[in-house]
């Protein structure tokens, strides 16, 4: 909707260009942008000249009026003015700093999930079976199952874990407020402790 010109610097052999990005995206207006977005085609450039994979980020607002989320890709954590017309509407606001939370929170939100629900989940399933690092990836209504990315000792791999599990971290949702949110690990953990 308003591209800017990011600046891009390859740091395998220095090739310097712009190139054009988006800033705002809302779902309804532009849906193709949601499957770059998940299929890593958006934030990734291939330098023309050493063919290396370069990621960028940029302050990023992506919208979904049907999924009634707003969600800024912030690549730092600053402080940060938000003027977002109409942001009142969404009822869920978030904070991201990586394109992977944001890929993760398109999936939730589209899954018809509750964010906080999701990373106390993954919490529990870290705590248990001493797993590196884990995403959420997919619901299958069908088996009542929920899927995740998991890396463990270096292997990436799907791990389905029951919706029973889901249904119970649900339950433990606090009140949050009603404003732009960074929902991750590190607010799990100080809830966990504040109680
Ligand atoms: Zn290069």
């Amino acid at each position: 909707m308003k591209p800017v010109l990011v600046e891009i610097h390859c740091p395998s052999c220095s090739w310097h260009t712009h190139i054009p990005c988006e800033t705002l995206v809302i779902e309804e207006l532009e849906p193709r942008y949601k499957q770059q977005i998940l299929e890593d085609e958006m934030f990734h450039y291939i330098c023309p000249c050493c063919k290396a994979r370069i990621q960028y980020l940029l302050t990023f607002t992506y919208m979904s009026k049907k999924g009634n989320y707003l969600l800024i890709l912030k690549p730092d954590t600053s402080s940060f003015d938000i003027h977002i017309p109409f942001k009142d509407v969404y009822t869920y606001k978030r904070f991201v700093h990586t394109v992977e939370q944001l890929k993760e929170k398109i999936r939730i939100f589209d899954d018809g999930l509750h964010d906080y629900a999701i990373e106390l989940l993954k919490y529990q399933i870290k705590e248990k079976r001493k797993i590196e690092h884990i995403v959420y990836y997919d619901r299958d209504k069908t088996t009542h199952t929920l899927w995740f990315q998991v890396i463990h000792e270096d292997i990436s791999s799907l791990m389905g874990v029951e919706e029973a599990y889901y249904v119970s971290c649900e339950k433990q949702i606090p009140a949050l407020k009603d404003d732009f949110l960074t929902i991750d690990l590190s607010l799990i953990l100080s809830k966990m402790h504040s109680d």
